[in-house]
C-alpha cells in the first residue's frame, strides 16, 4: 500500500480539455513539488466528479516518484482513526502518522458533518502541520460553508486561517466527468 493511495491515477490520464476552468500550467507547476519544499498547501474545490480526487492522487503519485514522503487519507478515515486513538488515550502517538510525511493528502472534505471532537482533531492536524508540512485537500464545500460543516464557525475560521495562509487554491467549475458518458449517450436527454 504505497502511501495508502486508494487507486493510481496520473496527470497524463487527466483530460484538461474537458475541464477548462482548471489552469493546466498551475497543475504542472504544482507537479514540480516546489510547494512541498515551501510547506505550502493546495486546495482543490468544486462539485462532485470534476476531478479533484484524480488530481490529488496524481500529485501524490508525482511526489512519491520524486522521493517525497506522502500519506493519503480520506477525511472520514482520518477522523475515525484519530477519534479511536483519542478514546484509547494514544492520540499523541497516532497523530504523528499525519504530521510526519512531507505531504499529507486529505480527500473529500464536506461529505460528512463534523461533531465537536472531529473539528478539534482536524484543527490539531492542521495546526501541527502549519508552516511545517504541506497539506493537499479536496472539498466540495466553499469556504463560506465550512463554519456550518464543522458546527463551529470560530474553529472553522482558525482552521481556514492556517490552511490558506500559504496556499494554492484551485476552484473547479464544470461538469461531472462521471456523467459525461451518460450525457453523450443521451441518457440525460
Ligand atoms: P471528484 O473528486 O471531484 O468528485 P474524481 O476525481 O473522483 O472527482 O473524478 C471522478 C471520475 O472521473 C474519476 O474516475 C476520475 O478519474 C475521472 N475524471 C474526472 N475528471 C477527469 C478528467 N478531466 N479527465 C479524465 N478523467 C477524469
Amino acid at each position: 500500500k504505497l502511501a495508502h493511495l486508494p487507486y493510481r491515477k496520473t496527470l497524463e490520464e487527466f483530460d484538461f480539455a474537458f475541464q477548462p476552468s482548471i489552469d493546466e500550467r498551475l497543475i504542472r507547476e504544482l507537479a514540480t513539488m516546489t510547494f512541498v519544499t515551501r510547506h505550502e498547501n493546495v486546495l482543490f474545490l468544486g462539485p462532485p466528479g470534476v476531478g479533484k480526487s484524480h488530481l490529488a492522487v496524481a500529485l501524490a503519485v508525482e511526489a512519491i516518484s520524486q522521493g517525497i514522503s506522502v500519506y493519503f487519507v480520506s477525511l472520514s478515515h482520518l477522523i475515525e482513526d484519530l477519534r479511536k486513538a483519542y478514546m484509547e488515550n494514544r492520540l499523541d502517538k497516532r497523530i504523528r502518522i499525519y504530521i510526519r510525511p512531507k505531504l499529507l493528502v486529505i480527500d473529500e472534505i464536506g461529505y460528512l458533518p463534523f461533531d465537536s471532537l472531529a473539528a478539534n482533531l482536524f484543527f490539531q492536524v492542521v495546526s501541527a502541520r502549519y508552516e511545517r508540512g504541506s497539506i493537499l485537500l479536496t472539498s466540495n464545500k466553499s469556504f463560506g460553508e465550512w463554519g456550518e460543516l464543522m458546527g463551529d464557525p470560530i474553529l472553522a475560521t482558525a482552521i481556514l486561517d492556517r490552511l490558506l495562509h500559504h496556499s494554492h487554491i484551485v476552484n473547479i467549475r464544470g461538469n461531472s466527468y462521471r456523467l459525461r458518458e451518460k450525457m453523450r449517450t443521451g441518457a440525460y436527454g
